[in-house]
Order: structure tokens, then C-alpha cells, then sequence
């Protein structure tokens, strides 16, 4: 069982990690066990996310119940398409993240800096609950930026949402630890994961990480947990060529079953990512035909949604 969070002596709001432990090659620093990138962070630091500092040796989030941005959607903007359709979720992101995507479409939140004074309302996993059966939603979602930095605030609100009868979804890079995944795993409902590629060029080109195995093996290990899975692979050009995109489908076939969803998505240049072309609608048809030859039978292309409620 995971120790309850505690506060910080010089911070109230900051509560210390469920997930870290001491670094076995440096004295003075901790290592934060929430993400794959497992950070070795000393006294006075903090992580590659900005939202985790060591003080006085200890590991403490500066985001527990800090919303950068919230507000009330349809599961399907998640994009969720199979699970519960039709019902409200109460959507719920903070600050900061462990890849900072350059294309990345909520980056004023994604790559804010949360050690210094935080501006942003804070909402409690207590009020979260309410609020969500206020505003007559069936479910929270952790989305906008990524939440397998935001660990011991959804442990203890996925708790409360499931004690209310509320569903649960993770909207996720994948970057969750297999320690992370344990831990909340009882308590999700949906993984609503990226998968961005099989071949590493894209996440060492545009995400500043070595590759995507522990991505892979962490959508695995959530689906053997029992969560309901939903891929998104946002197609760009000059890194999903045919071959790629059945090499894919074919893994998600072959590991998770034909009945996966899986999402196709446009590359739109945005942000810091203006150089590559954005992705034909063309190409989303002919990455679905794709995936259909392997066998995959949930195959969600491009805007879906908005093309349904037009
Ligand atoms: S959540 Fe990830 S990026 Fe942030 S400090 Fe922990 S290991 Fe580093």
C-alpha cells in the first residue's frame, strides 16, 4: 500500500512522492520513479518536467491539484470512441512535461515552468468528485499535458471517482513506469495512450527521449491490467511511409488484438514545428486501408468526431 502524500515543511501545497527512491550512485539526490525518463534529481533541483524538486532530500510535487487548464468535454474529444459513448468527462490537466513534443498543441501549458509561484486554481480530489456530479459528468479524464508526471494527485482522485461511481481515463505519451502503472492501475478505467511510432528516429528527433520500448511495454502492461486501450498515431510525413504504418498495425494486431481501437490523426505544423508538411487527408485514408489489411477492426480517421457533429 503506498504511503499517503505528505507536505512539504517550506510549501504546503507541494506533497511529497509515493514514487522515489534514493539515488544508489549519488548521495545527496533521489531518483523520481513516475516516468520513464527516472530522473536523478540533488538538493535544491529539479526534474526534467520542472515539477518535481528535491528539498532537504526529499521528493515533492509542485502540481498536486494545480490545473492549468479544466473544463467539461464528451469522452470522444479525448479521442475516446469506444468506451461509455455519449457521456460528459471532466477534463483535467496541470503544468509541465516529460517529452515537450515540438508540434505540440498545448504547449503553453505543457512546457510552463511550475517551480516558480504557480498562478493556476487548485482543485482537491475531494472537490474534483463533486464537481464532475455537478456539471453531470459519467467520468474524469487527466489529459491537456501529461499526466504520468501528476501521479499522486490521480491516485488519490481516481480513488475518490471510483468510490463515486465516476469512470476514469489516463490521455497519455506513455511515459507512465511500469511502478506508476502498478500503482494506479486498480483504480483507471481507460488508457488513452499515444503511440507515435515503432521506430525510434521520431522520439529521438522531435522528443528528446532514446527510443519508445518502455512506451510500448506500458501500454501492454496497463492493457493486462484490464483498462480499456485506445491508440492515437498522429501520421507525419516522412516518418510513417506504408511499410511503418503495417509494422504498426500489425504490432497492435498481434499484441493487443484486432478489436484495439486505433486512432489516425493529421500532423498539422504548429508551435516549434513549422518545417514538415501537414499530413494530406489522402494519406489518413490510405493508413486506415492499412490497417484494415492487418486485421484491425476499431480504426478512427482524423477528425471523426467533428465530421459526426457537423
Ligand atoms: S515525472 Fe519524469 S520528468 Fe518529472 S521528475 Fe519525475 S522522472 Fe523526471
Amino acid at each position: 500500500m503506498a504511503a499517503p502524500p505528505t507536505a512539504s515543511a517550506d510549501d504546503p501545497t507541494a506533497v511529497s512522492l509515493r514514487l522515489q527512491a534514493p539515488d544508489a550512485a549519488l548521495p545527496d539526490a533521489q531518483r523520481c520513479l513516475m516516468c520513464l525518463r527516472r530522473c536523478s534529481i540533488a538538493t535544491g533541483q529539479a526534474g526534467y518536467c520542472h515539477s518535481v524538486v528535491n528539498r532537504d532530500g526529499r521528493l515533492y510535487s509542485t502540481i498536486y491539484g494545480l490545473l492549468g487548464e479544466y473544463g467539461i468535454d464528451p469522452i470522444e474529444k479525448k479521442p475516446v470512441r469506444w468506451y461509455q459513448p455519449g457521456t460528459r468527462v471532466l477534463s483535467l490537466g496541470s503544468l509541465g512535461c516529460n517529452l515537450r513534443c515540438g508540434w505540440c498543441q498545448n504547449w503553453e501549458i505543457a512546457f510552463a515552468d511550475a517551480r516558480t509561484p504557480p498562478t493556476a486554481p487548485r482543485m482537491l480530489p475531494g472537490r474534483v468528485v463533486a464537481y464532475a456530479q455537478q456539471h453531470g459528468c459519467a467520468g474524469i479524464a487527466w489529459t491537456f499535458n501529461e499526466p504520468s508526471i501528476w501521479v499522486d494527485y490521480i491516485y488519490d482522485c481516481a480513488q475518490a471517482a471510483r468510490a463515486a461511481g465516476l469512470y476514469t481515463v489516463l490521455v497519455t505519451n506513455g511515459m507512465f513506469t511500469p511502478e506508476s502503472i502498478d500503482l494506479l492501475a486498480p483504480w483507471i478505467d481507460v488508457y488513452r495512450a499515444d503511440f507515435k511510432s515503432l521506430d525510434d528516429r521520431l522520439y529521438r528527433e522531435h522528443t528528446h527521449v532514446a527510443g519508445a520500448d518502455g512506451i510500448r511495454d506500458g501500454i501492454v502492461r496497463m492493457a493486462r491490467h484490464g483498462a480499456h486501450v485506445e491508440l492515437v498515431t498522429v501520421v507525419m510525413p516522412g516518418y510513417h511511409d506504408d511499410e511503418h504504418l503495417a509494422r504498426m498495425a500489425r504490432w497492435i494486431v498481434e499484441t493487443l488484438g484486432p478489436a484495439t481501437p486505433w486512432h489516425l490523426s493529421r500532423f498539422v505544423p504548429y508551435a516549434h514545428v513549422t518545417d514538415i508538411a501537414a499530413t494530406p487527408d489522402a494519406s489518413i485514408a490510405a493508413a486506415a486501408r492499412i490497417g484494415r489489411a492487418a486485421g484491425l477492426r476499431r480504426i478512427a480517421e482524423g477528425d471523426w468526431y467533428e465530421q459526426d457533429h457537423a
